[in-house]
């Protein structure tokens, strides 16, 4: 839809930051997988009295808005695929409180979430949630995406911090929810309904986290596997141990040789699979590093790499985070996935998902966060090839019948967005369907926010 002239000049008189040229119509048009939808206009609110201003106009005219953290989500949810206005928050950004003494912080939902992690540990806290993305992604986008990372094998995800919000409806209405304490038994927990709702219910503009304190030690290590199945037999025996190491990232051999070729590290390209542990805390880390190297010996590593420093560390966390921007070495297209099962059946995903690669003839390179059963699967293609690009398809709906099968999840992290809106139906019964729907229409009776997601 193109946006007329007075809606313009209305949007304009409440909001200073709007722009309508090509370049940011463009830029402002996709996510991390490449869909692309140009919106009409793009807005950079800078206040809360800003936002639920635009949504007032876009209610009375019938815009469709679509809200944008930095736009580095995996399943198109910020792409806006009926045009309108986008809400862009790059220009609210502000942390707001640092509460060292309540143990919480409030930030705008702009707010990158390095920079979070940066002014927290200037007061001895930390905020645990680290996608990998973490440089770039904003806790709005977090929040909306239910966010994980390698950490939350130990700390959980950003829905675990998450204590409260201010959030305006499609109506422009503002809504405060949730508390500063720890616990509470007060009404339905909207803030929860909330988190994960990727921008399809009401647009953050104030966002309270729980914070803990900064860990005085982290241990960093990584072992190196002749075989994928030792490495499973680690992880395995790891976790029956009763261990609770901070990270447990594992990467199969294709991964491993990707970030060779990219990042030139001397990765070690004959291993069957590496796995990438951190241990946390005061000098039990250590302690518990060292029972984790047992483990892994014994499960068959070849080489268990204790970080000599905090240089090393970073080199060894670098070569994790570089899969995915490695990966297009191999093929041109990923279509990438962020399963979860139950963590005792990591064998049996990646034995199912060998399978169906060798069926298909399409490779699958799989990595992710061991501890937690949350295992990236990445179907390797190429889009401009038609007919390849069908069968991926075809490969990526056997996958989620068999993560579905395993007992698991569709999606761990990412949310749904356009990308999984074809197989929801598949995890969700009618019921929640029919239920989420009818709650879609309570916030968003006209479904302007964020059309076009997640439901079929
Ligand atoms: C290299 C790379 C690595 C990644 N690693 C991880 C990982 O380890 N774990 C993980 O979980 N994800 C990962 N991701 C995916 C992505 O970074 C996350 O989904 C992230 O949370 C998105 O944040 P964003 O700021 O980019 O949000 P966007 O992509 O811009 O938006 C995400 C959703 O949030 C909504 N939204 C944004 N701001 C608001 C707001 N203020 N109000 C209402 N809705 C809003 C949008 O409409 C959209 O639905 C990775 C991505 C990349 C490119």
């Amino acid at each position: 839809m193109a946006i007329e002239k007075g809606a313009l000049v209305e949007i304009r008189a409440v909001c200073r930051d709007v722009s309508t040229t090509p370049a940011d119509l463009l830029l402002y048009s996709f996510d991390a997988t490449r869909v692309k939808h140009r919106p009409d206009c793009v807005c950079w609110p800078r206040s809360t009295d800003e936002v639920a201003g635009i949504m007032k106009i876009c209610a009375r005219r019938k815009i469709p808005v679509t809200p944008r953290g930095a736009g580095t989500g995996f399943a198109g949810s910020s792409v806006p695929v009926e045009g309108g206005v986008v809400l862009a928050f790059a220009r609210m950004d502000k942390i707001l409180k640092i509460d060292p003494e309540a143990m919480y912080a409030e930030v705008e939902p702009g707010v990158v979430n390095q920079d979070l992690g940066t002014a927290l540990s200037a007061h001895g806290l930390f905020y645990p949630p680290d996608p990998a993305s973490l440089r770039s992604s904003t806790i709005g986008g977090n929040v909306m995406t239910g966010a994980g990372g390698p950490s939350a094998v130990k700390y959980g995800v950003t829905r675990d911090y998450v204590m409260g919000l201010t959030f305006v409806l499609p109506s422009g209405e503002v809504v405060e929810t949730g508390v500063k304490t720890l616990k509470w038994a007060v009404g339905y927990d909207l803030t929860s309904l909330m988190v994960g709702s990727e921008g399809t219910l009401g647009i953050i503009t104030k966002i309270r986290l729980r914070v803990v304190p900064l860990p005085k030690t982290v241990v960093t290590a990584m072992a190196v596997f002749n075989g994928r199945r030792d490495v499973v037999s680690a992880v395995a025996a790891i976790l029956r141990s009763g261990a609770v190491p901070r990270t447990m990232e594992i990467m199969d051999s294709t991964a491993v040789k990707c970030v060779e070729e990219y990042l030139k590290a001397g990765l070690p390209v004959d291993c069957g699979g590496m796995l990438l542990i951190e241990t946390d805390g005061g000098d039990s880390a250590a302690v518990e590093m060292e029972k984790i190297r047992a483990f892994c010996l014994s499960a068959g590593a070849r080489e268990f790499n204790l970080a000599k420093d905090g240089r090393e560390a970073d080199q060894f966390r670098k070569t994790r985070r570089s899969i995915s921007a490695s990966l297009n070495r191999l093929r041109p297209t990923k279509i990438n996935e962020d399963v979860v099962v139950p963590r005792n059946l990591i064998a049996e995903l990646l034995d199912g998902l060998d399978a169906i690669s060798k069926k298909s003839g399409l490779p699958i390179v799989t990595f992710g966060h061991a501890g937690d059963g949350n295992i990236h699967v990445n179907i390797m293609t190429d889009r401009s090839n038609e007919a390849e690009y069908a069968a991926a398809l075809k490969v990526l709906d056997e996958v989620f019948d068999l993560v579905l099968k395993l007992g698991g999840t569709i999606s761990g992290e990412h949310g749904v967005g356009l990308s999984k809106k074809p197989y929801v139906s598949k995890e969700m019964g009618e019921g929640a369907i029919s239920l989420s729907k009818r709650l879609k229409r309570a916030f968003d009776p006209d479904n302007l926010l964020n059309p076009g997601k997640i439901f079929p």
